[in-house]
């Protein structure tokens, strides 16, 4: 089998020092644990073995993948997909070898190419740039749209997909959640077929950045109905006045679909607008504590004219805005539970490593206790997102059921990043230690593509038959 790379400057290895310059590399020792149930006791001490074979791995868990009989699944191209050991219940076996050999792939080129990058460039507050062809190499942008998909697959592969970019660094999950979920998605679901055919090949293969921008500094979650920002149709060209804020990858940006009031008739539609575009402006929000990697921007849009052809053929209310959101909400609620997964994996190597009162923190009742909660959180999100994805293969999702998707699976991501935070103590809070980027991360994700509230009051309306947000 392939045992993953070394991630470098795993924190996990550095156990004696918060301080980067006096890391010490740690020797993980072997809990004595292997037998226990899953086969997932083993984790980061077997991880790092670069030279494992095949026949000792069988049975071990690496850097959080089950590597049980049960998890393995060899497929036909040589690419072994493993079970992680914190999808308990193997949902991920009901993918098709295909979607499975896609996902193996993709994690060896996470693990390899993507982890190794994400804490500094978190510290930095910078997008690491390179990983954006290793993200194009990998297919995992455009993996929903017919014009741009790899094969045929199902919208629980993306999920998985979704959840595997989270699993590494939610940053980075964002920047494909933008490009893939909200630019593709609206040039998918609302593009002519010729705009689809004009933009949707080169933001797959990443050779143009998009950015979407609905939310505006006076008006966030009641976009449906507050937005000011205007468009109105001049001899030909759409003219554009008003602001952005929020704007994922705004800064990077070659294209932005900008969603405006259009001033004849009071509907929000929705615009392609180059960024090289005289009377745009993108200036990156400074000091965030969460998501820092992703580059987010206030936009101002003084006089933007645009061809008459830049409009989007279908986007001609808000109600075509919401058809995209309900996609993009349940792959949100994907990538929360792999924030949340990539915090239990952390913390579960680093308990079972940390001693107190003489033996592994990880052996202390309250500790499982904070552990096993985890886990129950992280399967019962992968079984709702698992059913809210089959729905959309299936023609019957509504918007109140990914609305519930995501406010459940953040809810419980959060809880989750917090009680995996807890069980490391203070190093907790330190990014060396493979939680607090998580932990810190969490917090944007609960917020965006609809704040818990605002995904709790779509669903209120549709149980109740009140409509509650004003
Ligand atoms: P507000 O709408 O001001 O809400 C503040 C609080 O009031 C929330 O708790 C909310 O739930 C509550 N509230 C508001 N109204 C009600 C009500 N009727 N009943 C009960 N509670 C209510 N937007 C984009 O367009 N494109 C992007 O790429 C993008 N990326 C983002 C990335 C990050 C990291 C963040 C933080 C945000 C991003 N957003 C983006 C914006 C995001 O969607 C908004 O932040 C979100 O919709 C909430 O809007 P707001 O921040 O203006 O909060």
């Amino acid at each position: 089998m392939r045992v993953l790379d070394d991630p470098g400057r795993s924190p996990l290895r550095l156990h004696n020092s918060g301080h980067r310059g006096r890391t010490t590399r740690h020797q993980p020792r072997s809990t004595g644990q292997e037998g226990s149930p899953n086969g997932s006791a083993a984790g980061a001490v077997r991880s790092y073995n670069r030279h494992e074979t095949r026949a000792e791995a069988a049975g071990a868990v690496s850097n959080g993948i089950s590597t049980t009989r049960r998890g393995v699944q060899q497929d036909m191209s040589g690419e072994e997909f493993q079970t992680l050991a914190s999808d308990f219940y193997g949902f991920a076996e009901e993918l098709t070898p295909q979607e499975r050999r896609h996902l193996a792939a993709l994690r060896t080129r996470l693990e390899r190419d993507v982890r190794p990058l994400v804490d500094e460039a978190w510290e930095r507050a910078e997008f690491p740039m390179e990983v954006v062809p290793v993200l194009a190499e990998a297919r995992v942008i455009g993996l929903g749209a017919e014009l741009t998909r790899p094969f045929p697959n199902s919208a629980v592969f993306r999920g998985w997909t979704a959840l595997e970019l989270g699993r590494v660094d939610a940053s980075v999950a964002t920047f494909v959640g933008v490009q893939n979920g909200l630019v593709m998605g609206t040039i998918d679901v609302c593009g002519s077929d010729e705009q689809r055919r004009e933009w949707l090949p080169r933001l797959a293969d990443a050779s143009v950045i998009g950015a979407f921008a609905l939310t505006e500094p006076l008006s966030g979650s009641d976009a449906a109905r507050g937005l000011r920002t205007t468009a109105e149709l001049v001899g030909g060209e759409w003219v554009l006045n008003g602001a952005k804020r929020w704007i994922g990858n705004a800064t990077l940006a070659d294209v932005v679909v900008v969603w405006a009031k259009d001033v004849a008739d009071g509907q929000v539609k929705g615009f392609l607008v180059p960024t090289s575009t005289p009377g745009f402006t993108a200036t990156k929000i400074e000091r965030k504590v969460s998501l820092r990697a992703v580059q987010n921007a206030d936009i101002v849009l003084d006089d933007v004219r645009v061809h008459e052809s830049a409009k989007l053929a279908g986007a001609n209310g808000f109600r075509d805005t919401a058809h995209v959101l309900r996609l993009t909400r349940a792959e949100v609620a994907w990538q929360a539970i792999g924030v949340a997964v990539g915090a239990y994996e952390a913390a579960l190597a680093y308990t079972k490593e940390r001693e107190q009162f003489g033996k592994p923190i990880a052996a202390h009742q309250l500790v499982q206790e904070k552990l096993v909660r985890s886990l129950g959180n992280i399967t019962a999100s992968i079984a709702l997102c698992t059913k809210v994805s089959r729905m959309l293969d299936a023609g019957t999702q509504r918007d109140e059921h990914s609305a519930l998707a995501k406010l459940v699976a953040t809810r419980l991501m959060r809880e989750t990043v917090a009680l995996c935070r807890e069980a490391c103590g203070g190093n907790g809070i330190v990014s060396d230690y493979g939680v607090g980027r998580f932990f810190a991360d969490a917090e944007a994700i609960y917020s965006y593509e609809g704040t818990y509230d605002m995904n709790a009051l779509i669903v209120g309306r549709a149980i109740t038959g009140h409509g509650a947000f004003a």
